[in-house]
């Protein structure tokens, strides 16, 4: 605290990451990083702009980038954004496309950086809750809002909801906006960017963080029809013209155009989660059906937060959340490589005795 802030600092309540440690020999299935690094493609891109031409400001639009997008989606370069991973894309989205005098809904088990942009952009908003068994109900959603948001697969559950649910949403929704945020989407669902040509209220926004593997990067980007890009360009644009630097364009644009890597390694990634979830399970844990890169397990007889504290002795760190209650038996724990996971499974065998 200070009395040079202003009120609105004051009032802050900010996100708090996933912990980077900088210790050597961690298994780390914190934060939902890819275990297999980006495309050999993407990483020759980017030393491709290693160049003198870093003196000069990057392209304001990032063109190459959203014909790559526009490319891998089916869809025209003017339906795309880009920004500086899909945290800004989304902030944008709050302040271009959420901020309005009905509340904002979004599930009360869901991605925390909604309520601390809620807090920074002074929106009104109401958390509804998932069902007893952790997943969206659409009903619930069918009242006057200024707006909807969830992720697809929800995070940190890891539920998938049926992209026809979607579109029943979007039947009923017609007034306000719907952000999908599709971080986890490439790991098991189908993706709602196949919905955006015939719903104008619809935005889909993902990241190249997960499935890509480059969340060093810093990119992400959202999909829907050009009345909503233009209004998210209107802010990017009295908010910083370059968000995106050379490197994270041009490596960016080789992540989303090389098809071959991404299949292989999202596909590695789905069939160590179906091994981890057998093992798990045969621990004596009861863990959620996942189509992300994660999985949330709670164990009958352990509290999360002490497992997670056993983990952590061994140098294994996952995710534990306090709040809400209701999920603090759980961990999240990310999807690594088959080695990583075995450490984890053989860690947790030892703790639970
Ligand atoms: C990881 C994640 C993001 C943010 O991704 P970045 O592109 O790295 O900013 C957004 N939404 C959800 C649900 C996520 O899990």
């Amino acid at each position: 605290m200070s009395r040079y802030w202003s009120a609105v600092v004051h009032g802050l309540t900010p996100y708090v990451p996933g912990e980077q440690p900088k210790l050597p020999n961690l298994v780390k299935l914190n934060t939902n990083e890819n275990p297999y690094g980006p495309s050999p493609k993407a990483l020759a891109a980017l030393r491709g702009e290693v160049a003198d031409s870093l003196r000069l400001y990057p392209d304001p639009s990032g063109d190459r980038l959203r014909e790559a997008i526009a490319g891998f989606h089916g869809v025209t370069p003017g339906q795309v954004f880009v920004g500086n991973g899909s945290d800004e894309v989304l902030a944008h989205t709050f302040l271009a496309l959420l901020k309005h005098d009905l509340p904002l809904l979004f599930p009360d088990i869901s991605y925390s950086f909604y309520p601390v942009y809620c807090g920074l952009y002074g929106i009104d908003y109401r958390q509804l809750p998932l069902s007893e068994s952790f997943e969206i109900r659409i009903d619930d959603y069918l009242q006057p809002n200024g707006g909807i948001i969830f992720p697809n697969p929800n995070a940190p559950t890891g539920r998938l909801l049926a992209l026809s649910e979607i579109e029943r949403l979007l039947q009923a929704n017609g007034d306000s906006v719907v952000v999908i945020d599709e971080a986890y989407i490439d790991f098991g669902g189908v993706s709602a960017v196949a919905l955006v040509d015939r719903y104008p209220q619809l935005l889909v926004v993902h990241t190249l963080s997960k499935s890509r593997s480059l969340a060093g990067l810093r990119v992400g980007y959202a999909i829907g029809q050009p009345a909503l890009i233009e209004a998210l360009n209107r802010v990017k644009d009295s908010f910083n013209s370059y968000p995106l630097d050379r490197l994270a364009l041009a490596g960016g644009a080789a992540a989303m155009e090389d098809r071959a890597w991404f299949d292989e390694t999202r596909n590695k990634v789905i069939a160590t989660r179906t091994r981890l979830v057998s093992e798990l399970e045969a621990l004596g844990f009861e863990v959620l059906p996942s189509a992300a890169n994660f999985v949330f397990a709670r164990h009958s007889q352990h509290e999360g937060a002490a497992l997670t504290a056993a983990l952590r002795e061994r140098s294994i760190i996952v995710r534990h959340f306090r709040n809400p209650p209701r999920i603090a038996p759980f961990m999240r724990i990310t999807v690594g490589t088959d080695e990583e996971c075995a450490a984890l499974t053989g860690a947790l065998r030892e703790i639970l005795g």
